[in-house]
């Protein structure tokens, strides 16, 4: 039996092939891996003594040959083949281990020119790759160091592997190059020839990685699954770890999301709880439980059965607290040991740890999506995140009334909260808490109704309190409502035809008003 090992990430190679040369497999290598295995003692014949061509033009030829090919693609059930093999003087190779050049982290290395990247498209690799496993039923084809164990396990226990690991394989490596082309496609049609890049190319092959299947998708007559990117953004919900509970759901995932992603926002410690996709409780406070606990309070009703996210780790004293109300889904930095405690006897609590973004807030431009997706009937809207932050520099007072300190930290509070509520938004704040949110409705006027009625269930007074809008209000009667609710100063984008009208009427119920000039629509 003859094993062909060319690899690039060495990675386990020499123990593997150890293991195969002890089970009386021939090897036959390219030139560093070669040299890897007989520095150590084991007797290798590299590719070019096998085929008698020399690897040649800076190795960008090493194994395209007809002995390579051959002994890879022949039928060996075909006598012709087998024939046609013996006239050639090809022999057989029934085992193929082959890691291609790096070319997604190479591409991936800040100032990687070019022709850094050509140079590091795999060519005979994928060739070879290709070969086996289209004949996988005469050739297993190993493509990744996390196969070798089960491969000797086989060839240890029947001295060949089973059909079952061959079609496996098989279709890891299709899997494996459509991969590494798909990388090197994105990477081409996303640079122009000055090494710019485009953020939406001629052609998107945006690879995906199964995560798991789901049991049912948003209602139980649909079925689904959970991808992630290829290369996600670190500090995001598709690298989260869970540590116990029930299996998440397709809502879960999706409330989970939404809940994370907000919550990021906040470099301060903050807690979000979310039911249906939008917040129903925002608040900062001096610890988790202080945040949860204001959180809470927004809106206790919506409050059960949510999604409840912190961007500190949990300590005992804020799951004691959380641990009081049904809870779907827990989302966190870290937990101590104790917090873990609280929920081991409420095995349903699903809870997920996820690493924040590496740098922390001023490196969450890493930790965030550049590109947000949303799929329409036979087709895709891409558009860059809405990742835009306000400082209080760029807010313009347009009202006579000045807002007072604590009225700009209000104001750019609930302005954050805004951008994660489905349109219409109007959110009421007061101290760092939300204090009413209404969520996408229709018309911005029902919005700011249910905003304040929502306020009066939780028992809350709106007196003084700041709101946000997240697009302009279109005629005076929204701000007429929160005002009327007991909103003193209120934050919108500005923009509409009847600005004027609406910056006179807060004058009129001499309230604060501020442009934001920036919108945050979201559906
Ligand atoms: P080595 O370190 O053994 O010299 O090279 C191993 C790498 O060469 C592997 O990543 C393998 O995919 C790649 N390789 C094998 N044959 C060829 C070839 O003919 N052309 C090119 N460009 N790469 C090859």
């Amino acid at each position: 039996m003859n094993a062909l090992i060319s690899v690039s990430d060495k990675t386990g190679i020499l123990e593997f092939a150890q293991a195969l040369h002890a089970f009386g497999i021939h090897l036959l290598s390219t030139g560093g891996t070669a040299k890897l295995l007989a520095d150590a003692g084991l007797p290798v014949t590299e590719v070019a003594d096998h085929t008698g061509f020399p690897e040649m033009l800076d190795g960008r030829v090493k194994t395209l040959h007809p002995k390579v090919h051959g002994g890879l693609l022949a039928r060996r059930d075909v006598p012709a083949h087998m024939a046609a093999l013996k006239e050639h003087g090809i022999a057989t190779i029934d085992l193929l281990v082959v890691n291609l050049y790096p070319f997604e982290a190479t591409v991936a290395k800040p100032g990687c020119t070019l022709e850094d990247a050509i140079e590091n498209i795999d060519i005979g690799g994928p060739a070879m790759v290709r070969s086996a496993a289209k004949n996988w039923k005469d050739v297993g084809v190993l493509t990744d160091a996390s196969q070798y164990p089960l491969a000797l396990a086989e060839l240890k226990a029947d001295g060949k592997l089973s059909d079952k690991t061959k079609f496996a394989f098989s279709v890891a490596a299709f899997n494996r190059i459509s991969q590494y082309d798909g990388a090197i496609s994105d990477y081409l049609s996303s640079i122009q020839q000055d090494g710019a890049h485009a953020l939406f190319p001629a052609q998107s092959n945006g690879r995906f990685v199964k995560l798991q299947d789901l049991r049912y998708g948003e209602n139980p007559h649909q079925q689904a699954a959970f991808y992630r990117d290829l290369y996600p953004a670190p500090g995001s919900l598709v690298t989260a770890k869970q540590l116990q509970g029930k299996e998440l759901s397709y809502n879960n995932i999706a409330d989970a999301d939404a809940a994370w992603e907000c919550v990021k926002s906040f470099d301060t410690p903050a807690c979000v709880i979310v039911k249906h996709a939008n917040p129903c409780g925002v608040a900062t406070g001096t610890d988790a439980l202080e945040s949860y606990s204001k959180a809470f309070k927004t809106d206790p009703t919506s409050a059960f059965g949510g999604i409840i996210a912190f961007n500190r780790p949990m300590d005992r004293a804020a799951a004691e607290a959380v641990s009081k109300q049904f809870v779907e889904v827990l989302m966190a930095p870290g937990y101590s040991a104790e917090a873990l405690e609280v929920f081991k006897s409420k095995v349903n609590v699903r809870i997920l740890e996820i690493a924040l973004p590496p740098g922390g807030k001023s490196d969450w431009d890493n930790g965030r999506n550049a590109v947000d997706v949303k799929r329409i009937g036979s087709g895709l809207l891409m558009q860059t995140a809405d990742n835009r932050e306000l400082s209080i520099g760029e807010l313009k007072v347009v009202s006579k009334k000045q807002p007072t300190p604590q009225q700009l930290q209000d104001l750019l509070f609930a302005w954050k909260v805004a951008k994660f509520v489905k349109s219409n938004a109007i959110v009421f704040c007061a101290d760092g808490m939300t204090m009413g949110v209404g969520a996408g409705q229709m018309s911005r006027l029902d919005s700011a109704r249910i905003a304040s009625i929502k306020a009066q269930h939780a028992n809350l007074s709106l007196a003084g309190t700041a709101v946000a809008s997240d697009a302009f209000f279109p005629f005076r009667d929204g701000l007429d409502v929160v005002v009327d609710a007991g909103a003193t100063s209120v934050i919108q984008p500005g923009g509409s035809m009847r600005d004027q009208e609406v910056i006179d009427a807060a004058d009129e119920r001499g309230v604060v008003m501020v442009l934001s000039g920036v919108r945050h629509f979201r559906h």
